[in-house]
């Protein structure tokens, strides 16, 4: 008998994670590794949210919070959907978790059983394709194209639905690609479903305020007739640079967001609770708080694709949101460079870590192995420095 399970056997390890920790341990040997490789904001959590945390641990707020999270911050969520979203969510509706991850690991935990299809437009963020194979979900890829903007199409989504199809995950905007499904097109997709009913959307919009458009941010629970069969995940960690604070939440059927807290009551309980009440805060303070940092997202968004433009070889498509560049790097296939035959984007991303000391992570992990993820929440001279050593390195 095997000492660990085959259900973590099977599973691989997070790609962001692995590299953010090899990188970690690169920098205390002393390198000058510019780490490019977790999608991490690089500012500080804003003092109004700190100060929030801090009234909280004076306030002695210790104790075990309901499973499901506190009742002001659950109101403050259904506000939140309302203000952001125009999404009108009742309380049984709302589950706060230990950051989105959880609640996405929560609603596969749930709403799976063995054999039920997930379809994932390529590229997805690197968790959800884990996940739901850890809970017997079989992930079905639909590749998307760079010339399309990595956006899945009607008719692919039409392809990929079988009667297996339980749910359809996707993230906008998307962890890796940047790109943004407008309201049209998730209309269109909305359309293909009216026909299959019983299948379920689970729309990731944590990089909802961090979108660098004019045409604001859309959300497949706009649509009445999806209401009822999407879950909207949302979290802090990205727009309000809370990521060590772990608070993620779903707006969700009653009977789903039911469901995740019974799961959550025997895995893990309620989320932190001084985390909780920052989060409060956070929400119910204008997005607008924040935009500074959005501000700058968008100006190194354009200096990355500024300065990759400069190296052969790099495809890029313009990331209208989130923080990262997804360049096709596969022209660099079968080359060798310094002694070093490049075979696909891992040994792409693992020859920059060597020899230009820059951490990125390799398309493979979001299901596009033609690609690297670049994350841009460094500072400006960390993105011109990196980017130079790149371009030395494939030079
Ligand atoms: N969804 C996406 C698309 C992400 O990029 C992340 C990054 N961490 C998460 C979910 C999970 O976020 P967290 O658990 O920090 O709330
Ligand atoms: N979501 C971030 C990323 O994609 C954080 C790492 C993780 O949670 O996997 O890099």
């Amino acid at each position: 008998m095997s000492l660990l399970s085959d259900r973590v056997l099977n599973m691989s390890t997070s790609a962001t994670l692995a590299m953010a920790a090899k990188t970690r341990e690169l920098k205390a040997q002393g390198k000058d590794i510019i780490g490019l490789s977790l999608g991490e904001p690089d500012f500080n959590t804003p003092d109004y949210i700190k100060n929030a945390a801090i009234q909280a641990i004076n306030e002695d707020y210790n104790s075990y919070t309901p499973v499901d999270g506190y009742l002001d911050l659950k109101e403050a969520i259904i506000t939140k959907f309302k203000r952001d979203n125009n999404l009108k969510y009742t309380l049984p509706q709302i589950v706060v978790s230990t950051g989105a991850k959880q609640a996405l690991a929560n609603v596969a935990s749930v709403m799976l059983n063995k054999g039920d299809e997930v379809i994932l437009p390529c590229p997805y963020w690197v968790s959800y394709s884990d996940i739901v194979k850890l809970f017997e979900g079989i992930p079905v890829e639909v590749k998307t194209s760079i010339e399309n903007d990595f956006k899945m199409t009607p008719e692919q989504l039409e392809a990929a639905i079988t009667p297996k199809t339980k749910m359809i995950w996707y993230s906008s905007p998307c962890n890796p690609s940047g790109s943004l499904y407008s309201t049209e097109e998730l209309r269109s997709l909305a359309d293909v479903l009216q026909k299959y009913p019983d299948i379920y959307v689970v729309s990731d919009e944590i990089y909802e305020h961090i979108n660098f458009t004019n045409n604001g941010h859309a959300s497949m629970a706009q649509f009445e007739d999806m209401f009822d069969r999407t879950i909207t995940v949302n979290g802090v960690s990205k727009a309000f640079a809370m990521t060590g604070w772990r608070i993620g939440y779903i707006g969700a059927p009653e009977e789903i967001a039911r469901a995740c807290n019974k799961m959550q009551g025997q895995i893990t309980s309620g989320a932190n609770c001084i985390a909780q009440r920052a989060t409060i805060t956070a929400l119910n303070e204008s997005p607008s708080r924040v935009k500074f940092m959005i501000d700058e997202f968008k100006i190194r968004r354009d200096l990355v694709l500024d300065l990759l433009s400069g190296i052969e070889g790099f495809q890029t498509n313009t990331p209208e949101g989130a923080f990262y560049v997804f360049p096709n790097i596969s022209s660099y296939f079968g080359k060798t460079l310094r002694g070093t035959t490049i075979n696909n984007a891992t040994d792409f991303s693992l020859y920059l870590l060597e020899e230009a000391l820059v951490a990125t992570v390799t398309g493979d992990a979001f299901g596009n192995p033609d690609c690297i993820r670049i994350s841009y929440a460094a500072s400006q001279e960390q993105i011109i420095e990196a980017i130079k050593r790149i371009k030395e390195a494939v030079s």
